[in-house]
């Protein structure tokens, strides 16, 4: 994990926010490359959702709802972590992650394991930042930022089925930031204050939840595989019934090997009614679906994907980490699945003299306009491609000598090394070519 951080500092991928007032918690802004490799999960995301299928539709609800929306949903009520208190060290713990907790005078050992520590009882800590809207503050103006995007998924149901010509089995998809007040450390972008989620709500006849409730297990892992995750390193794990959430009948994680051990990637449940049947109590609208040739009248089931951008991405991101020797130096490489990669070709002179920038920038002015391209000329030519390979940047274009007398240029392929002459008319269509490839990860054996 520690080489991941460094690589996405070094490179500006991803870096501690407010750095320099010293930082805050939990708390990283994205540079160029974290935005444009976050941009193309997303992007992907949406593929899966919108372009892939027709029977999801999208959506881009308010971070702020009316605030009875978190009285309804039971977040107010029960979106809680149980904490306790150092009274000796005056740092806070979740209760139930005691095991994992460094003490905060002596961090070789446990929260609790000394003799001077001095915890607290467990308390109900909510997650949900409150602030207020209006000039004055006080009563009736708090609000909350919204803890997950799902909940103006449930509250725009009815508005959106009203235009969307879709009837259930149909999905609302979206894609935002959601806050949460977390304690605990945040292994980096794994766990953050504030980051995008990628959920989906599909709702279907109650007799259907079982079936694309399987569905969406195989799917969501599918999508993962297909942008490269090694399959080893991936599992689904069924919640037991005593962790399942009170709405839910089922729920299943993605989880990734991540440095730090299996972790969460994105949880998959059967809402069942639960979010419906509490809005329409708490609205007083009605928020059934009513069949038009049947009369039929039923609340959906729901069947939701929750997925987190950062941590998918940080997942890419470690699995896509390798060190390899390179004419006898070390390279390190991001063997990105090249549709995740945020530069696709780099076009490279290999002098800085003979006319080969001016031809380079050439050929780079002509390739940008259709993929993200970047050109260099600073420095070695060695050290302009171990640039690359570490933003991983999965094609190398090369003008050399002989480029000036027959117009061929080098292709280099990150991962194999392999060189090829190409024809710079041809070089739009290899490289489209070579994207719509099916890709497998090189690290797999
Ligand atoms: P965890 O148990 O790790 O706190 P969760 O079960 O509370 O996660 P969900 O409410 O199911 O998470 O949210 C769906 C997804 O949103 C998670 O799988 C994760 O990818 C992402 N996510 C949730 N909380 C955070 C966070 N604080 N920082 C980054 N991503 C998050």
């Amino acid at each position: 994990m520690d080489k991941v951080v460094a690589l996405c500092k070094r490179r500006g991928f991803v870096f501690p926010a407010s750095e320099i007032y010293g930082g805050i918690a939990n708390t990283y802004d994205y540079g160029h490359y974290g935005v444009l490799l976050k941009q193309n999960v997303i992007g992907q995301w949406w593929k899966s959702m919108i372009q892939e299928r027709d029977d999801i539709v999208a959506l881009d609800s308010a971070i702020i709802q009316h605030p009875r929306t978190w009285e309804a949903s039971g977040h107010l009520a029960g979106f809680t972590d149980p904490l306790v208190d150092c009274r000796t060290c005056k740092l806070r713990f979740r209760a139930d992650h005691l095991d994992q907790a460094a003490c905060g005078r002596r961090p070789s050992k446990l929260a609790g394991q000394t003799p001077e520590c001095d915890l607290t009882d467990p308390r109900d800590f909510n997650l949900m930042f409150e602030t207020s809207i209006g000039a004055v503050k006080g009563e009736g103006s708090a609000v909350f930022l919204r803890p997950e995007t799902a909940q103006g998924i449930f509250l725009d149901f009815k508005t959106v089925l009203s235009f969307a010509r879709r009837k259930p089995p149909f999905g609302i998809a979206q894609v935002g930031k959601s806050f949460r007040n977390e304690i605990t450390p945040g292994n980096f972008i794994f766990r953050t204050l504030e980051f995008e989620q990628m959920e989906m709500e599909f709702f279907v006849p109650p007799d259907q939840a079982g079936h694309w409730y399987e569905h969406w297990l195989a799917e969501r892992m599918s999508w993962y595989e297909r942008l490269g995750l090694r399959r080893d390193h991936l599992r689904l794990r069924a919640h037991d019934p005593d962790e399942l959430s009170h709405y839910s009948s089922a729920t299943s994680d993605v989880e990734y090997l991540f440095p730090i051990g299996w972790s969460e990637l994105e949880g998959i449940a059967d809402r069942g009614n639960f979010d419906l049947t509490q809005h329409a109590e708490h609205s007083g609208q009605k928020l059934e679906y009513v069949d038009g040739p049947s009369g039929e009248r039923y609340l959906p089931h729901v069947i939701e994907p929750a997925a987190g951008v950062g941590r998918s991405m940080l997942a890419f991101l470690c699995d896509a980490y390798d060190e390899d020797e390179l004419g006898g130096d070390q390279r390190t490489v991001l063997r990105l699945h090249p549709v995740l990669a945020p530069v696709k070709v780099a076009v490279l002179p290999l002098v800085n003299k003979d006319g080969q920038p001016e031809l380079a920038r050439e050929i780079y002015e002509e390739l940008r306009r259709h993929v993200p391209a970047e050109f260099d000329s600073g420095g070695s030519i060695g050290k302009r491609y171990r640039r690359q390979d570490e933003i991983g940047t999965p094609w190398g274009v090369t003008v050399d000598h002989q480029t000036l007398e027959d117009g061929t240029v080098t292709l280099r392929d990150r991962d194999s090394l392999e060189q090829a002459r190409v024809p710079r008319g041809e070089l739009r269509d290899e490289i489209a070519r070579r994207l719509a490839a099916p890709w497998r990860s090189p690290k797999l054996t």
